[in-house]
């Protein structure tokens, strides 16, 4: 007899495990069907942001960044240390300690809450039916209600660079490697593989990125990318932009392989040989096989599932939420989604605030932003004013021997209602969230100048830039004042 629920969620990354938490606390009966085995062969929950994603390469980004502060930035402290060594092998299964423990506490969390999870493969089978096959091969057969697709993204491989997970690897590949590659090549100067080209850059490796645009950072604004550029550089990251790989060639075996990148850019044909490589080329939807193709869900030419603003599919009792559907492949953005569709099959209204999804770029300094760049309202017609505020005026980031970067907030400028804003500094991403919360409330640049805020803290450049596009900051100089 097939097993019944009143919600199937396939896949348990962070758009499907909070849809089948949030479901089974509605009193919805629940299972979420998750295929991913870690190294020892046991299903785990999590998805990739847990298990090869957000969470791994922060922990690998905190200690590279802690190694890098004792090698580099302690003296400046008064503080003297020995030889500051690192050791790979030991950095790599701490991460993976984190990720076993975040990874435990989702089946903890499906425990509590009731939720059924079930380790195998899911399909669509028709549209109240998924059937699984478990890794011993045994087929069950799930009768649902509804069913929720939440299946992630993959990395996209191009063919000029095979992924072997060895010389040439992914953004997986590039979380296991047991020492520091003493030349580092990525391709793909985007969110990817700046994170993980700052980790190894830090640990001591000699990076490249090879970007085949001619813009750095497109979708950040233009005067914050361009700060970001300046620092990286600064970094060590040698970033090479319109630069277009054709073509790669290992040579040498074992621990000596070194590769070959072929590219172009406007000065004609060149090569590099890069002893690893790390392919970020953006993600696609893993969306293949996924469904029955006599069920007729509509997919789109990329492959993402497609719905409507609340999730739903061309399929009444089928939905779609997080990096299978439109919009920017984000945790947060697909946990938002996961929640607004089981909401509503319970009868809420819930919405998701697509123009508020918070961006966040986890290199030191971090870059974040939310709304509208300058570049974005000025091809408008939008009429707006802007603050900036640099850390190097904040007394709290002096303190603490971090001060590169700004806040940029901007307001619409007849009725003073924020816009966007725009951070490079440490912790932006924490700063940030303060003004996606001002701006979910339609907040203006004066409700936030109104505000008190702790001193000294770093969120003290927040309301001075908010200061700022009213023109008067008390802490840096004024063009204009009213
Ligand atoms: P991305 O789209 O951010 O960047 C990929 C870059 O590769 C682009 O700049 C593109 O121009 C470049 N590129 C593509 N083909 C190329 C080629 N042949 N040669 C040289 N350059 C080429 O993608 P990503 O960095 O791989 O990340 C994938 C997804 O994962 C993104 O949607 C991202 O939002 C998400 N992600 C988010 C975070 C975060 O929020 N901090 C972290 C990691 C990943």
């Amino acid at each position: 007899m097939a097993s019944s629920y009143d919600v199937v969620v396939i896949g348990s990354g962070p758009a499907g495990y909070v849809a089948a938490i949030r479901a089974a606390q509605l009193g919805f009966s629940t299972a979420c069907v998750e295929k991913w085995l870690n190294k020892e062969g046991k299903t785990v929950f999590g998805g990739t942001c847990l298990n090869v994603g957000c969470i791994p390469s922060k922990a690998l980004l905190d200690s590279s960044h802690k190694f890098m502060e004792a090698r580099d930035h302690f003296d400046v402290h008064g503080i003297t240390v020995g030889k500051v060594g690192v050791d790979v092998p030991a950095m790599i299964a701490r991460k993976d300690k984190v990720v076993a423990q975040l990874t435990g506490g989702v089946s903890g969390l499906f425990a509590g809450n009731k939720v059924t999870g079930i380790g195998g493969v899911a399909k669509v089978t028709g549209p109240n039916s998924v059937t699984v096959t478990n890794h011993e091969g045994e087929v069950e057969v799930l009768e649902a209600k509804h069913i929720i697709i939440a299946a992630g993204s993959v990395p996209i491989e191009i063919p000029p660079t095979p992924v072997d997970q060895d010389t040439i690897v992914d953004s997986t590949g590039a979380l296991e490697f047991t020492a520091v590659p003493k030349r580092l090549g990525v391709i793909g100067a985007g969110v990817i593989g700046l994170e993980l080209g700052s980790v190894w850059a830090r640990l001591g490796s000699e990076v490249t990125v090879l970007e085949a645009m001619d813009g750095f950072l497109p979708a950040a604004d233009k005067q914050i990318a361009k700060e970001a550029q300046k620092l990286f550089v600064k970094q060590g990251l040698d970033i090479k932009l319109g630069a277009r790989v054709t073509g790669s060639k290992i040579a040498g075996k074992g621990a000596k392989k070194t590769v070959t990148v072929e590219y172009t850019d406007a000065e004609g044909d060149k090569t590099q040989t890069f002893d690893k490589l790390i392919v970020a080329v953006g993600r696609r939807p893993y969306t293949q096989n996924i469904v029955e193709e006599s069920i007729g869900l509509e997919v789109d030419e990329r492959g993402f599932v497609k719905v409507n603003e609340q999730c739903a599919t061309s399929i009444p009792t089928i939905f779609a939420v997080g990096d299978a559907v439109r919009g920017p492949m984000l945790a947060h953005k697909g946990s938002e989604e996961g929640v607004m569709v089981v909401e509503r099959l319970a009868g809420k209204q819930t919405q998701v605030n697509y123009a508020l999804v918070p961006s966040v770029i986890y290199t030191h300094p971090e870059i974040a932003w939310v709304g509208k760049n300058e570049e974005e309202l000025k091809a408008e017609g939008v009429e707006f004013n802007v603050g900036v505020f640099p850390f190097a005026a904040s007394g709290r980031a002096l303190a603490a021997n971090d001060a590169d970067g700004m806040v940029k907030l901007i307001a619409d400028k007849n009725t003073d209602r924020i816009l966007g804003c725009h951070i490079i500094g440490a912790s932006a991403a924490d700063l940030l969230q303060q003004i996606v919360i001002a701006m979910e409330f339609s907040a203006s640049a004066e409700d936030i100048g109104l505000t008190i805020f702790s001193h000294p803290a770093l969120s003290e450049a927040v309301h001075e830039a908010a200061l700022a596009a009213n023109g008067h900051a008390i802490h840096i100089g004024n063009r204009k004042r009213r």
